[in-house]
């Protein structure tokens, strides 16, 4: 039997037996009202459900039928620009978000039945394709081309294909398989929980340029990369996401916005729309799929929330699109998972995690990566990056979240809740964080801006790592006992972390730094290094050198803009000339 009655409602959980022939992970409808559900434990014949919308006024005798499906997405040309729910329901409009707008159990389409695409027949009658060969393409947006493929699973000789005006469910290509005649349409389903296929892993080679220093320069993110952002409340999280989700030099963005607020999706959709992509000059929404959870929304759904994300994320990787993936946060991410555990009375591991909580992380980002897309015509690649936040409660990453996570993602940026108490944004906390990829990428910044990158780079973090140190010496027995060398040098790593490592998400200007930039304002604070350093061994005081003019320009150079990076020169003329001029009026 595919049909069944509920016996017990506990929440977002219910139970119902009769359900002989469902399976689990079976996508159920559950009461008259039709209510999304999804099987999550089979005992016999009773099934164990966890509702995606509210359950109220639901109760024992209400029927449950099995659609014999997986829970699955509808990827397709029409996800850009849009909003949708955990499991994929169109939101168009903010208030839905609040969730009491949310009609229960109605459900428009995740893509659109009306709409007409101009779709460009690329594959020719006769050629003989697999899952994933490109059949042809649709401008979903001005800035994205949608490449239709072939489903996995299906291969053999196109017989019927031709450009024109087509819906998404209606035929773009018929191919003749072993099997018969196959229709394709522009929709594909897929399971959420299942990763998509590829045909290689490759290792990520090439960085993820978030135009944010800290990041870039000290702790980059390759794409198809993994990183993780923990932090205590109000320490940067969500703005860190947001940058990214804004400037990351990605094809495609993804964001899902997980049992945080509802107010920062509500900024979210205020402000994206306004912001141009600086590499397109068009709203960064041409390109962005935005997945809402928040915390006033039914709690199962949230733990579908970042599946249905990143298997809409694998699907652009699969069109050889660089996607990046941002998840905000992965604790009420897994604070859903451990709710539906506690209410399927499943044995409690680590502060009532489920044991399996680890496993599920690592499964999750696992799904990232630079891979070989499918296709037996193919050879290009597409790149899966995965950033997360995590939020540690009372920010002590020994709790299970952060340790599972760090386990597997090979980036860190460690937020402090220090740094943002003193107000240095981003509070990436210099000292503590990684990236296991910083050797790649520095071969990649060295050949592609300038070949100097990485010698400034790793001589500014030893400077910066010898300023705890020094600045120990001082709180003991104050500055004065420091020799001029070290005092220089505080100097110089005071300039690193005010001019350089703090960067004002909420500035015109210095919200986004390109790497060429980045690279110019590293140089010339060692630049500046260097020159005070030749100085004093001339004998000049260091008080004179702390007086410069100069650098007040050093500490406004953040704000020059991109287009005048030729700046840059000029300040280090003017640093040589005033220091030429003092050295003169000194002797
Ligand atoms: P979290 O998500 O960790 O709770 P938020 O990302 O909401 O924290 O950040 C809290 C506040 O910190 C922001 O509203 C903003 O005022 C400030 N902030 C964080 N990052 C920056 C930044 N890069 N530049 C300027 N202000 C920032
Ligand atoms: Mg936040």
């Amino acid at each position: 039997m595919n049909k069944g009655e509920i016996t017990k409602v506990s929440g977002p959980l219910i139970e119902a037996k009769g359900l002989s022939d469902a399976n689990i992970y079976d996508v159920v409808e559950v009461s008259d009202d039709k209510l999304i559900g999804e099987i999550i434990e089979m005992r016999g014949d009773v099934a164990s459900i966890q509702v995606y919308e509210e359950t109220t006024g639901i109760g024992p005798g209400d029927v449950v039928v099995s659609t014999g499906r997986p829970l699955s997405v509808e990827l397709g040309p029409g996800m850009l620009e849009k909003m949708y729910d955990g499991i994929q329901r169109p939101l168009e409009k903010l208030e839905e978000m609040a969730g009491e707008f949310l009609k229960r159990g109605v459900t428009s389409k995740p893509l659109d039945r009306e709409k007409k695409w101009e779709f460009k027949a690329i594959a020719k009658q006769g050629a003989y394709l697999t899952g994933g060969d490109i059949i042809g393409e649709v401008e979903e947006t001005s800035v994205i081309t949608h490449k239709i493929m072939v489903p996995y699973g299906i291969e053999g000789k196109v017989k019927e294909i031709s450009d024109g005006e087509f819906t998404v469910d209606s035929q773009v290509c018929l191919i003749e398989t072993k099997d018969g005649e196959k229709s394709i349409n522009m929709i594909q389903n897929w399971p959420v929980r299942k990763p998509r296929p590829y045909k290689k892993k490759l290792d990520p080679n090439t960085p993820l340029i978030t135009g944010q220093r800290v990041i870039d320069t000290f702790f980059p993110v390759a794409k198809g990369g993994t990183a993780a952002i923990p932090g205590p409340f109000g320490s940067g999280k969500t703005v860190v996401q947001h940058q990214i989700a804004k400037f990351a030099d990605a094809d495609i963005v993804i964001y899902v916005g997980c049992g945080e607020r509802g107010n920062e999706m509500t900024d979210v959709l205020n402000e994206f729309p306004e912001l141009i992509d600086p590499k397109t000059g068009e709203s960064i929404m041409k390109r962005t799929v935005l997945i809402a959870n928040t915390s006033n929304m039914p709690v199962a759904a949230r733990e579908a929330s970042i599946y249905t994300g990143i298997t809409m994320a694998e699907y652009f990787r699969d069109m050889g699109y660089a996607v990046a993936m941002m998840a905000d946060s992965t604790s009420r991410w897994a604070e859903a998972l451990r709710e539906m555990s506690g209410r399927l009375e499943e044995m409690p591991g680590d502060e009532g995690f489920p044991a399996y909580l680890a496993s599920r992380i690592a499964d999750f980002y696992e799904r990232s990566g630079r891979v070989e897309v499918l296709g037996e015509n193919r050879e290009d690649q597409g790149s899966l990056s995965v950033i997360g936040a995590v939020s540690p409660p009372g920010g002590d990453l020994s709790e299970p979240v952060t340790q599972a996570t760090l386990r597997i993602v090979k980036v860190f940026w460690g937020l402090d809740y220090d740094l943002s108490y003193q107000r240095h944004f981003p509070a990436i906390n210099w000292l503590k964080s990684y990236s296991l990829y910083q050797e790649k990428m520095d071969a990649y910044i060295d050949k592609e801006v300038n070949e100097g990158f990485s010698t400034n780079r790793k001589r500014a973090m030893s400077l910066l790592q010898q300023e705890s140190s020094l600045l120990e010496v001082v709180r003991l027995v104050g500055r004065d006992a420091l020799s001029d060398d070290d005092k220089l040098k505080l100097d110089i790593t005071k300039s690193l972390r005010e001019d350089f490592l703090q960067q004002n998400a909420f500035h015109e200007v210095d919200t986004y730094c390109s790497l060429e930039k980045q690279d110019k304002m590293l140089d010339l604070i060692l630049f500046f290094y260097d020159k005070s350093l030749e100085a004093m061994q001339k004998g000049l005081d260091l008080n004179k050198i702390e007086n410069l003019e100069v650098k007040e320009r050093i500490t406004r150079a953040k704000l020059v803009s991109e287009e005048n990076l030729g700046e840059f020169e000029n300040i280090k003329d003017q640093i040589v000339k005033e220091l030429d001029h003092i050295e003169k009026g000194a002797n």
